[in-house]
């Protein structure tokens, strides 16, 4: 633990390395990866989504999942060290869309491809994403067994009302239902996401919802406000003015209502909208925040790996074809410069509620931050906008408000 004094708070930090099971040095974690599989199937769509998902699809189901093992074997290949050794794989993600639309048998054959192509961690997280409103006891067992030992509900709200304003498909008592059918399957890492901000959402509401789904509880919980995307059906209704989200003060007393309420029950706010009791962080969630490489797999995906970014093709039924042609379905790709690099894993990190941990960087670019940032860190943090310690960088609560303004400032174009 380190410990930063800000004023009169006394802040108490885990070091980086304690959050990712098993300890390792930087140039070691920059040397796997994590993979994340896009299952891209809903029964419905959601009013607020704009992920690349698909209602009206499901009989697409196995010819995706034949792509998509076509796909992992070609990656696998693809990433294979020089010597020829496979790339070794810290966590798997199955993310969507609905994964839990997936039969057993479809996330096993999945299961057994990353197996076959990379060196999965014998402790690797493997997290599925699930929508309460599908999930059964069989199913669940039959993915505890597979293999899969996390579980990611998207629940969003205990209140019914609010479930069919944001065009949901289950019940809060389906919630209920869905983690102790887990519980029973032997599941010990549950997240569950929640949203706020949400039109008609009284703090009421926010207070109930969080008082639910505490006596689960469960090790993890996901916080987010409700970003209105273009081209949702919530963007044209709040045009419209048929809906109107919370406001802004709204959203920051309900996110200090709830960072206040889970500290209290012993959960830990490591980034700012998760939180998790001790030891049970998502190490996937940690591989976007301190940008280690990650590779996608499926429709839409994004890769991060080596000095590259890309992103594969969004449309399932011309993914398929790509790959029933044997071809990786990358579309777009980008180098990514040391200095953008840098610039990144300084902006990731300082979103995070542990900030940016210098000597970690060090190590990774052989060069120290205030070296990089040069007198632009100076300057910012003579504007009070950082909080810094001997191993530690931080954004100060002023600094959290101004976000990419203090990101301008500090980082390099
Ligand atoms: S279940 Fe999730 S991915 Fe599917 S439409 Fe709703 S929000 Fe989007």
């Amino acid at each position: 633990m380190t410990t930063i004094s800000t004023g009169n708070n006394t802040i108490q930090l885990p070091e980086p390395h304690t959050l990712l099971q098993p300890a390792e040095p930087i140039q070691q974690l920059l040397e796997t990866t994590s993979l994340y599989l896009h299952i891209p199937f809903c029964h419905t769509r959601c009013y607020y989504c704009d992920f690349n998902t698909y209602a009206g699809i499901l009989p697409m189901r196995e010819p995706y999942v034949r792509a998509l093992l076509t796909e992992i074997a070609l990656a696998g290949q693809a990433a294979r060290h020089a010597d020829g050794r496979k790339r070794r794989s810290r966590t798997i993600f199955f993310g969507g869309g609905t994964p839990s639309l997936l039969s057993v048998s479809q996330i096993t054959r999945l299961l057994q491809a990353c197996h076959e192509a990379f060196d999965v961690d014998a402790d690797a997280e493997i997290t599925l994403e699930a929508n309460p409103g599908t999930l059964n006891a069989e199913q669940l067992t039959g993915i505890r067994a597979a293999g899969i030992n996390r579980l990611s509900m998207g629940a969003q709200s205990f209140d019914a009302k609010l479930l069919q304003t944001l065009g949901r498909i289950h019940t809060p008592a389906e919630i209920t239902q869905a983690v102790q059918y887990a519980r029973t399957a032997g599941f010990t890492s549950i997240n569950i996401d929640f949203m706020f901000g949400l039109p008609g959402q009284t703090m009421q509401h926010w207070h109930d919802t969080l008082d639910q789904a505490l006596t689960l509880r469960p090790e993890h919980l996901s916080l987010y406000s409700l970003i209105v995307e273009e081209g949702t059906p919530f963007y044209t209704w709040a045009r419209e003015g048929r809906i109107t989200p919370g406001d802004e003060d709204l959203c920051a007393d309900m996110y200090e209502y709830a960072d206040t309420l889970l500290r209290q029950r012993g959960y830990m706010n490591y980034e700012i909208s998760n939180w998790s009791l001790p030891g049970k962080h998502s190490r996937h969630n940690l591989t976007y925040w301190l940008n280690l490489p990650y590779i996608g797999l499926g429709a839409g995906a994004y890769s991060f790996f080596g000095d590259e970014r890309y992103s594969n093709e969004r449309d399932p039924a011309t993914y398929n074809k790509m790959l029933q042609a044997g071809r990786l379905p990358k579309v777009e790709s980008e180098t990514v410069s040391r200095q953008q690099a840098m610039s990144e894993t300084a902006f990731l990190a300082l979103r995070t509620a542990m900030g940016l941990h210098l000597p970690t960087f060090e190590q990774r670019f052989g060069e120290p931050f205030a070296h990089f940032a040069g007198d632009r860190l100076h300057t910012v943090e003579e504007a009070g906008l950082l909080e810094h310690s001997t191993d530690w960088l931080r954004l100060s609560p002023r600094g959290r408000l101004l976000g990419n303004e203090v990101f301008l400032h500090l980082l390099p174009d």
